[in-house]
């Protein structure tokens, strides 16, 4: 029989060949699913006692022929009738790329792939593709065969006895690199790793024990013993994992299992997970797979072990951008479900109120899990907390329900490493740390290294401090600060530590006022005036004499400008600090009854330099001359 495939179709190999370049890789996913679902529907058959004969061996089989330019895939499933071949291949699939072609015409840029185009992808690499096939039903087989054209032939073909179906793909000279055995086995990786019927592409070697042949070693107590000798032998190699883990049920896995499928997913991530969600969901929409929180530090690399989407065990993406919640993209692992529509364009896909159900859901889940293990092993959930805290942190960001519940697991940890939670922390703090306005004061770090000598004086004063050192404090603290009522976050290098947490009782002063106008200027003369304001401040005698300190504010929106958050005014502020005085210090008094002008100017000099150097701003040239004043001086 000859046949034309359809008139208005004319046009569309050039179509498929030109607007899915970037992808035609996909192919081979098309083609190997196709040949995995007519094998799943034979053992369907077969297990309804509806197979006439044995099912035999029903390993999907690849194979690439260099020489004739072919690849092949074959499968022993249900096979097609002529009539079959004339329903789904002649009409029903191209006149589904067609409407898909035609709905898509704006878009057709964007697309890259996805779309389920099936058979006909293969005239994406192939000129010719030619299909053997054998019904299951008592028919003869048939032969089909085109080359890239709207005409086909189609003849009963009597070589062909055995079930099942062989698509034969002519490679098109600029599509050779589907000739070549590392090409095509990295792409079968990579589609069809996790598919639920064998796949064989080859052979592989491995090393084993040999039966006939023996060496001679020494047996440890001076005589000798034979020992099989090791040989390589070929075995089929068998591609795929028919049952990954996702699909068996959580309560027949062991973390063990867990971690050895984490390393099946990302073979060269050395890392261990620190521990895994298990989804699985069937109403009001089918979704399974496990997301996995991998150890992050500071550094987070988001093209690495990406989380990928599968659909029934076919690998479709790693750009799960608007199925999984944002701040989630960074977990790894596996999703997998029939009802994420994956051949259409993002923009679509966000929209979707499957894709919508599904991210609340996990978003869900994830919650669940931290409160349950905040709840049930809390030395566990704390031992992990500085690894998980960023995930935290930004989906209370982003997620208004997720934050609702995070705010009942989410933890403090202090400069002494302990964690608490967020209501345990305000009971701890709220006796001392309660300013005259009621608001209670959260004094945190971000280095407790760096600002060591104000984290001494707050606890000096009874006060607890927080490290919070994320890239998000900063964020973070004012959603908590709008979240938890009266609540204050204050950096503790943000002001003196009496001023940190204002309380009504004041120290008096030892200068009066005429005598702090005279100063002022004194020491404005040694400083840069456009970073550093002067100011007087009434201090205990024996706290230091001058020191820095920067206003929370100031600073806290100047680093949510750096990460983000519409406040560039902010960034671009230049950096400015408070350069406090002491009045109460014997050394202040001392410069402003200093009568040498020279000996005055030094000791001022040397004053701020030590302020400076306490918070680590003394740098470079200005920090060798004042360790050669220093020498001097004494
Ligand atoms: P889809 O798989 O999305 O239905 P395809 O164009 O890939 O679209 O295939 C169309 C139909 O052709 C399939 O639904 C199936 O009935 C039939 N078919 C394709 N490949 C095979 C095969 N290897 N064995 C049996 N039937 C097949």
């Amino acid at each position: 029989m000859q046949g034309n495939l359809n008139v208005q179709t004319e046009n569309i190999f050039p179509v498929i060949k030109k607007f899915l370049y970037s992808d035609h890789e996909i192919f081979l996913r098309e083609l190997v699913s196709n040949a995995i679902d007519a094998t799943q529907k034979l053992k369907a058959l077969a297990s309804r006692g509806e197979l006439k004969g044995e099912t035999g061996d029903l390993t999907v089989e690849i194979e690439v022929d260099s020489k004739k330019k072919t690849l092949t895939v074959k499968d022993r499933g249900i096979g097609m009738t002529a009539d079959e071949v004339e329903k789904y291949i002649n009409q029903i699939a191209f006149s589904g790329a067609t409407d898909f072609l035609d709905k898509y015409k704006d878009v057709q840029e964007n697309l890259i792939g996805h779309f389920g185009l099936g058979f006909y992808s293969a005239f994406m690499v192939a000129d010719k593709v030619e299909i053997f096939s054998k019904s299951y039903k008592d028919e003869p087989a048939i032969h089909w065969s085109c080359e890239g054209n709207p005409e086909f032939t189609m003849e009963e073909d009597k070589k062909h006895t055995e079930r099942g179906t062989d698509i034969v793909l002519h490679i098109a000279d600029d599509c050779k690199e589907f000739l070549d055995e590392q090409t095509v086995l990295q792409l079968l990786r990579k589609y069809c790793r996790f598919m639920p019927i064998p796949i064989r592409f080859g052979e592989e070697s491995v090393w084993v024990d040999s039966e006939t042949e023996f060496d001679e070693v020494d047996d440890g107590n001076g005589g000798k013993k034979k020992q099989p000798k090791r040989v390589e032998k070929k075995q089929p190699r068998i591609i795929n994992d028919t049952e990954p883990a996702w699909k068996k049920s959580p309560a027949n896995l062991t973390d063990e299992d867990y971690k050895k499928f984490y390393h099946e997913l990302y073979p060269m991530n050395f890392e261990e997970p620190l521990f895994q969600i298990h989804l699985n969901v069937d109403y009001p929409f089918n979704l399974t797979g496990i997301l996995y929180f991998p150890k992050v530090r500071k550094t987070i690399d988001p093209n690495r072990n990406k989380i990928q989407l599968y659909c029934n065990q076919v690998f479709v993406t790693d750009s799960v951008e608007g199925v999984v919640p944002d701040y989630l993209m960074l977990l790894h692992g596996v999703l997998d479900s029939p009802d994420i529509p994956l051949n259409v364009s993002r923009s679509y896909l966000q929209s979707d109120s499957n894709v919508k159900k599904i991210s609340t859901h996990i978003s869900k889940k994830v919650a669940d899990k931290l409160e349950e293990m905040f709840k049930n092993d809390r030395k566990d959930f704390e031992d992990k907390w500085d690894d998980i805290k960023i995930f935290v942190e930004y989906g209370m960001l982003t997620d208004e329900k997720f934050c609702e519940r995070a705010l009942k697991f989410a933890l403090l940890k202090n400069t002494e490493g302990q964690y608490f939670s967020l209501d345990d922390y305000r009971d701890k703090i709220k006796a001392l740390q309660t300013d005259k306005d009621k608001n209670v004061c959260y004094l945190y770090a971000n280095d407790a290294e760096e600002q060591h000598a104000y984290i001494a004086k707050a606890k000096a004063k009874g006060y607890d401090v927080l490290l919070m050192d994320s890239v998000l404090t900063p964020h973070w603290i004012n959603l908590l600060e709008q979240k938890k009522e009266k609540s204050r976050f204050v950096r503790v290098d943000a002001d003196t530590v009496e001023k940190l947490i204002p309380h009504d009782d004041s120290i008096p002063e030892k200068l009066s006022k005429e005598e702090q106008e005279k100063l002022k200027p004194i020491i404005e003369a040694e400083v840069d005036k456009k970073k550093y304001t002067v100011q007087m401040e009434s201090l205990e005698s024996d706290d230091a004499p001058m020191l820095i300190t920067q206003s929370e504010w100031m600073r806290r929106y100047k680093e949510m400008a750096q990460t983000g958050g519409g406040m560039s005014f902010y960034g671009e502020m230049p950096e400015s600090y408070n350069l406090v005085v002491n009045v109460n210090h014997p050394l202040i008094e001392q410069v402003l009854h200093e009568e040498d002008a020279d000996k005055q100017k030094q000791l001022v000099h040397q004053l701020t330099d030590l302020a400076l150097l306490a918070n680590g701003l003394l740098k470079g040239e200005a920090l060798t001359e004042f360790v050669k004043r220093s020498i001097e001086m004494i």
